[in-house]
């Protein structure tokens, strides 16, 4: 999609700190991190958001979700713990409409939800 920021990262118009690249995956760095590891993992096809997941995209969403865990483990998380956040339209506070998953770790994260203390 031409007026995407990820798409156009995954045509290379926009420069990222990519950490892992696939057919079909693009892992990078976020540009303002919440931790001391926030990778994005995006697929390189233009869907927008999670609601426009096929069931086709099994393999794809597999594939997203290993991507995520082997970062974890490269970047020595995976023991210490992390999580991985997909934030779904307005309420989700999603801002980039190409969907992503946030790997986040490097430290004690804090409540899941605003207000909620589990
Ligand atoms: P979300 O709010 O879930 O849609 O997440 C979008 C994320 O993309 C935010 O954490 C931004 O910091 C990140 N972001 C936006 N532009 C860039 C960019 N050019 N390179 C890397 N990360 C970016
Ligand atoms: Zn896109």
């Amino acid at each position: 999609m031409s007026d995407c920021i990820f798409c156009k990262i995954v045509e290379g118009i926009i420069p990222s700190t990519k950490v892992y690249e696939s057919a079909n995956v693009l892992a990078f760095r976020d540009i303002m991190p919440a931790a001391p590891v926030h990778i994005l993992v995006i697929p390189k096809r233009h869907i927008p958001t999670m609601n426009d997941v096929l069931p086709e995209d099994g393999g794809l969403i597999a594939e997203l979700v290993q991507t995520a865990a082997s970062l974890a483990k490269e970047e020595g998380i995976d023991e210490s713990g992390y999580r991985l956040i997909n934030n779904c339209n307005a309420d989700g506070g999603q801002t980039a409409y190409h969907l992503h998953f946030h790997l986040l770790g490097g430290r004690k994260l804090g409540a899941l939800v605003e207000g909620h203390s589990s």
